[in-house]
């Protein structure tokens, strides 16, 4: 913190959680091999004296460090994605990747982050992985079923029906963004009602056509509902021009309704030079601030001394 505060920044982002495992005592998620101190107690207490704000960063859906016999459990509920032929999907961490599509996985989600939003004094909560893990459609018995009850939709054959070219391709991309639409609605509502203060962001996809078009992550209708009290869509490229032009589309969506903090891949970038241009460039560019991805030990060595300047 120490460390943070010398080089001028103001907030930091911790992942105390995923779909499957909270790095915290939890009433809602279970602990995870990292538990067994109170790290978001001793986050707080360490960034106080700095006047570091702490938002707890929160990977939905996704069953990172959930213990084996938790996962086990989910897929013989049926309540994980999977694949074309039946198996489960693994995209990101290797894990299962609970499927949206359950009441039971978005209550939890809802849970999960109104435990964070109260149990400790945060200042805000971020929404990750908040969207569907990938393009071709979920095969799991709940989608299916879900789909034609929700659409009124005669599937016949799953998933040729609802992908592109199907017969109900453009039912099926409403039905998937509405879900998650809905959840980060949900998820609004329950942490403004339990604590007004917290604030609400979202980690979400650079373009917003290609995350509504691939994932079903429609952010602007976040921003414009005002689910979110800011926005940090994640600009990780290394070209300058590609940057500012990314940055120009997502004002042009956000139209100042909340703050735009500009994510920025520090992780993809070569040197401390390109990552104080590209700071500069969210600057001109009308960003309201920007948010660095990631911090570790490569970013504190070689990214954390160029931002003491
Ligand atoms: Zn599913």
């Amino acid at each position: 913190m120490s460390e943070l505060h010398a080089a001028k920044l103001n907030a930091i982002f911790v992942k105390f959680s995923t779909g499957g495992a909270a790095y915290y005592p939890s009433q809602v998620l279970p602990g995870s091999y990292h538990a067994g101190r109170d790290e978001p107690a001793l986050c707080l207490a360490a960034a106080r004296p700095y006047g570091i704000q702490v938002h707890a960063w929160h990977v939905c859906f996704q069953m990172k460090d959930a213990p084996v016999d938790r996962q086990e459990r989910a897929i013989r509920e049926g309540r994980v994605q999977l694949n074309r032929s039946g198996r489960v999907r693994r995209p990101s961490y290797g894990v299962p990747v609970l499927c949206p599509s359950h009441d039971w996985n978005r209550q939890q989600e809802t849970r999960a982050m109104t435990e964070l939003a109260t149990r400790y004094a945060f200042d805000g909560v971020q929404l990750d992985y908040i969207r569907w893990p990938e393009t071709d459609p979920c095969c799991c018995a709940n989608c299916k079923k879900r789909f034609a009850r929700d659409t009124r939709c005669a599937v016949r054959s799953w998933p040729a029906d609802v992908i592109k070219g199907g017969r109900f391709a453009a039912q099926y991309q409403h039905w998937r963004e509405q879900i998650i639409t809905r959840l980060a609605g949900d998820i609004s509502a329950a942490v403004r009602q339990a604590r007004p203060s917290m604030k609400i962001s979202g980690a979400v996809w650079s373009d917003v056509a290609v995350g509504r078009r691939d994932y079903g992550q429609n952010w602007k209708a976040w921003v414009d509902h005002r689910y979110l009290d800011f926005v940090c869509p994640m600009n990780y490229v290394t070209d300058p021009a590609t940057f500012s032009k990314r940055l120009a589309d997502q004002r042009a969506q956000v139209r100042n309704r909340i703050p735009l903090y500009v994510g920025i891949g520090a992780y993809r970038l070569g040197s401390g030079q390109e990552l104080l241009q590209q700071i500069s460039l969210a600057r001109r560019g009308g960003a309201d601030g920007w948010v660095l991805f990631n911090y570790d030990d490569q970013f504190r060595a070689r990214m954390l001394p160029w931002l003491r300047q």
